[in-house]
């Protein structure tokens, strides 16, 4: 049983996330995704204690599309789908938000965008789990 806390938090997220997602916000989605990417970010994604309210524990997360997997088969799978194909392609051709490309030029480090190689991340250690 899910403590209700947890549960009117969860179906919340759930509902602003698609409104978002409709309110074209999905740039801010790719943002917050970027950040997600960076490697001590990544790390600590992927090894997330387990959570028995997330599916498969939170033990099979995609970085890139925000989605846990209940396990790692469906993540697996997922990997090769369309959705996370396309989301691959997004994150390389939207790295930086204007306002994060400003931010840099005022700060006199202003790096132009280019494009940025997104991979899926490496299986190794959970296949060996597994
Ligand atoms: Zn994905």
């Amino acid at each position: 049983m899910a403590p209700s806390r947890s549960r009117q938090t969860g179906s919340h997220k759930a509902h602003s996330l698609a409104r978002q997602w409709k309110a074209k916000r999905r740039r801010r989605d790719l943002d917050q995704i970027h950040q997600d990417l960076l490697p001590e970010n990544a790390a600590k994604l992927l090894r997330q204690e387990p959570d028995a309210e997330l599916p498969g524990s939170a033990q099979h997360y995609c970085l890139h599309c925000a989605r846990y997997f209940v396990d790692l088969k469906s993540l697996k799978d997922h990997f090769k789908s369309k959705v996370h194909k396309r989301r691959l392609k997004q994150l390389s051709e939207e790295p930086y938000t204007q306002e994060e490309a400003e931010r840099a030029a005022g700060m006199g480090s202003y790096i132009p965008p280019k494009t940025v190689e997104i991979h899926t991340q490496p299986l190794d250690e959970m296949e060996e789990s597994n």
